[in-house]
């Protein structure tokens, strides 16, 4: 468990974190999504230990990060890929962090195979492709058997095969019971791999949901609509206060009213219909709604 109280983080006058209060739940994975600039990796750097708060407190497993007396094996964070040693083997790193912590070499070659990383163990991490340095990296997380995972952008540099591998190795870390909490960009990634969602923007708390929640809430569904008198049926929606998009003069959404008005009002209208399909906004959506005000750069 990862308990965050009224957090704040000062640079200057700005607040990069602003009053930040959120729990992130054993057994789920969590999606920490925000905005660039919204105060995700401060947030992560504070958890840690790396950065001190301003203001609040934020506790890892019952305790600040810094009181632990084996922090690997209660917290495993990956904030920075590059954070390697440029000239020391995979395995070499692995073990030089083991040792810190009394963990043994047979648990570093362990979590070598858990990345898929057990052919390359010897190579000099310094030649690492991108997502070979994130598997190194996570295989750093996991060293210590932690309870608490964090991990900071993980997704990125990997290829489609890792991020599958990806969403696997987060999902079974929950499903053991695990704390997860994951920050990405990549909605559509988001939306298969984590079940809640703690959003930012600005510093300050957006959304501390479920996906499928988030998307109901905010929800800009739309409905797919095809008739023969498309430019009609359009000018009767519109009138009635909906939002249409054209995809081909028959064919078009339309958002702000439900399938079922759009039907009555056809009817009402003398024109015929041949489709309505509702569509479900997407996690995207939901995300682009919800953080619109809060983008730094637009
Ligand atoms: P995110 O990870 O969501 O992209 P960050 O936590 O990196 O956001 O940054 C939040 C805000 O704090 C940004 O406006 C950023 O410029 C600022 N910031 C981050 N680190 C520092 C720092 N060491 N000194 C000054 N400003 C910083």
């Amino acid at each position: 468990m990862i308990e965050a109280h009224a957090l704040i983080k000062r640079y200057g006058d700005r607040r990069a974190v602003d009053e930040l209060s959120f729990i992130v739940k054993p057994g789920q994975v969590t999606g920490f999504l925000g905005p660039n600039g919204a105060g995700k990796s401060t947030t992560m750097r504070m958890i840690v230990g790396l950065d001190r708060p301003t203001a609040g407190t934020v506790t890892v497993a019952g305790r600040p990060y810094r009181e632990h007396t084996a922090p690997l094996c209660q917290v495993g964070a990956l904030l920075e890929a590059t954070a390697v040693h440029r000239g020391r083997t995979a395995r070499n790193h692995l073990l030089a962090l083991a040792q810190t912590h009394g963990i043994s070499s047979r648990r570093v070659d362990e979590v070598l195979g858990l990345v898929g990383l057990a052919d390359v163990a010897r190579r000099r991490a310094g030649g690492f492709s991108l997502g070979m340095g994130q598997r190194l990296g996570i295989a750093a997380a996991l060293l210590g058997d932690p309870a608490v995972v964090i991990l900071d952008e993980p997704v990125n540099g990997l290829d489609p095969d890792g991020v599958r591998w990806l969403r696997d190795l987060l999902k079974g870390l929950a499903t053991e019971g695990r704390t997860v909490l994951v920050s990405s960009h990549l909605m559509s990634e988001m939306a298969v791999t984590a079940e809640h969602l703690v959003i930012i923007g600005r510093g300050r708390l957006l959304a501390d949901t479920t996906v499928s929640d988030l998307i109901d809430r905010v929800g800009v569904g739309s409905v797919l609509v095809r008739s023969p008198n498309g430019a009609d049926l359009r000018d009767l929606l519109v009138r009635h206060g909906a939002e249409v998009t054209g995809v081909e003069p028959g064919l078009f959404q339309a958002a702000g009213l439900d399938a079922a008005t759009i039907g009555d009002l056809a009817l009402a209208g003398g024109l015929a219909v041949h489709e309505l399909t509702p569509r479900r906004a997407s996690l995207e959506d939901a995300y682009l709604e919800l953080t619109r005000e809060a983008v730094e750069y637009r």
